[in-house]
């Protein structure tokens, strides 16, 4: 099975898209990341069981 996903996140800063590996062998979970265009931080809320990415939200850190 393959665990990781990968997926395209928006910044809610600078609303810039940019790909993002999800690990979804452990279900939801949630994650700060920077983000690779502006630097500020991103809080990701991340809904998945796995192998299965369902959804992610993308809110200002
Ligand atoms: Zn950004």
């Amino acid at each position: 099975m393959q665990l990781l996903v990968e997926t395209e996140i928006e910044c809610p800063w600078c609303f810039e898209q940019f790909p993002l590996v999800i690990d979804t062998s452990s279900g939801d979970y949630e994650m700060i990341e920077d983000c690779s265009v502006c630097c500020r931080p991103i809080q990701l809320e991340i809904r998945c069981s796995p192998g299965r990415l369902d959804d992610v939200q993308a809110n200002p850190g």
